[in-house]
């Protein structure tokens, strides 16, 4: 598809510009500037990058509402939190799989996200059993994203061992591989799902406590070898950093740097629990973190530390992890506002003291800082780059009255999901007058929905 908007503002290449049209053609960015003859006027929008959520599970969707108790049998900690995500993980099917995966993708886009990491780990059957296809359940869950016509990069996770000499653990049956098996499967997949430009891999090694250190080296080097993003989660919990020092006497960022884990293309997801030397290593190798402070708090996690990190040379980007919220801006927003309750000071990721510079850069994190982390070009907006935006209602309650020289921060620190009235992916319309088209799916979002929770009610019974 190809075409010509002119909004009132357009966020292009780092600044707001007034009165210019963006251009598309093939899914790309072909220009900004003075509107072309037949340009569609948009008055009183904004067109700003699309979102990305680099770090999602999105069959956690499921247990959304189901774990803010301490009754029962879960520890009032992440640990229990754990154990009520791992009864969801022991029971669905992968059609439940496609239906759950389409409603938490259906609400990305309802929110302006126009790319998600899908840091993937479901890839047995109930018993432990390879399916007859080992990726069936990655190739459902990128289905569930192009049939709401997101972007994806499938982050195919190692799932090695239940923890630190910890005995096996039966609930985690349906994401452990052996390594070799883990690498032939992430393979095949890559070749899999080359035709669509708008799907793409990477490899997750899930964690330093659930792989050992020799299969880490082995993935980054294969990683490194075709080119992937590699993606862990690193320091959610001390719990983890202990057990870390006690079988390696390293931090867990310290055993990537020894193990040639750390890099450009490496993402260490949350990365909260750091020492002054984590944060110059992750800073030294120009890596990204990808905070998730939504769910980061719901978990009592932690903050991340992201103006030391950004200090050291390291990248931020955000994702929507658990699914708690799907709230892109509201995790941009709560990476300054957790900083601003421990630091007790305000614009503490602020580095240039200009009206909107802040909102600027934390949008940046939530758009070209993700597809960064995901080895995707683009999130500016710039000519060539993949033509992924999010119109915006200036008339929003939320936002009206922004002008050209507030409005990243009124959009960052204000905006309300409202706001979003089209999205568009690789040129295509996803989203059309704040509706999600889901035009792969008879029926449209309504199915989406009514699909949804029919599963929900499979799963946890009772009326829904
Ligand atoms: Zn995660």
């Amino acid at each position: 598809m190809e075409g010509a908007l002119l909004p009132d503002l357009i966020f292009s290449g780092g600044r707001v510009r007034i009165g210019e049209a963006l251009s598309f053609a093939n899914g790309q960015v072909t220009g900004v500037g003075p509107a072309p003859a037949g340009a569609e006027r948009l008055p009183r929008t904004a067109i700003l990058p699309g979102l990305v959520s680099a770090h999602s599970h999105a069959f956690q969707r499921a247990i959304r509402g189901r774990t803010e108790h301490r009754g029962g049998h879960a520890e009032p900690s992440f640990w229990g939190w754990r154990g009520a995500m791992y009864s969801a993980a022991e029971r669905l099917s992968p059609d439940d799989v496609v239906r759950v995966s389409r409603m938490c993708f259906l609400e990305m886009a309802r929110t302006g996200i126009t790319a998600v990491g899908e840091f993937h780990y479901l890839h047995r059957d109930p018993e432990g059993r390879p399916y007859s296809d080992p990726n069936l359940l990655s190739r459902e869950v990128i289905r569930a994203a192009r049939e709401v016509g997101l972007r994806i990069a499938l982050l195919r996770v190692a799932y090695r061992r239940a923890g630190f000499q910890a005995s096996e653990d039966r609930r985690q049956r349906r994401f452990i591989e052996p390594l070799e098996e883990y690498l032939t499967n992430l393979r095949g997949l890559a070749a899999a799902v080359r035709a669509d430009p708008l799907v793409s891999v990477g490899a997750a090694p899930h964690s330093v406590r659930a792989c050992p250190a020799p299969d880490i080296e082995a993935i980054a080097g294969e990683a490194g070898a075709r080119g992937w993003p590699l993606h862990l989660h690193v320091a959610e919990q001390p719990a983890e950093v202990e057990q870390c020092r006690a079988e390696y006497g390293l931090t867990p960022v310290q055993l990537l740097d020894r193990v040639g884990a750390l890099g450009e293309r490496t993402t260490a997801v949350h990365a909260v629990h750091l020492t002054p030397d984590d944060v110059a290593l992750l800073g030294k190798a120009r890596a990204t973190v990808c905070a998730c402070p939504t769910t980061e708090r719901d978990l009592g996690d932690g903050t991340v530390p992201a103006d030391a990190l950004l200090g050291a040379g390291a990248r931020i980007s955000l994702g929507t992890d658990s699914q708690v919220e799907i709230a892109p801006l509201g995790d941009a927003r709560a990476l300054e506002h957790h900083l601003r309750l421990a630091r007790l000071e305000r614009a503490v990721l602020d580095d240039g003291g200009e009206v909107q510079g802040l909102g600027a850069r934390l949008y940046g994190f939530a758009s070209a800082g993700g597809m960064r982390s995901l080895g995707i070009a683009g999130g500016a907006l710039a000519p060539g780059e993949p033509a992924d935006f999010v119109v915006v209602d200036l008339d929003d309650p939320s936002i009206v009255g922004a002008g050209a020289d507030d409005l990243m921060a009124a959009v960052v620190f204000s905006m309300e999901r409202t706001a979003v009235r089209d999205v568009y992916v690789a040129g295509e319309q996803v989203v059309q007058g704040r509706e999600v088209r889901v035009p792969g799916v008879p029926g449209g979002a309504a199915t989406v929905v009514r699909e949804f929770r029919e599963a929900m009610g499979r799963l946890w019974g009772g009326l829904r």
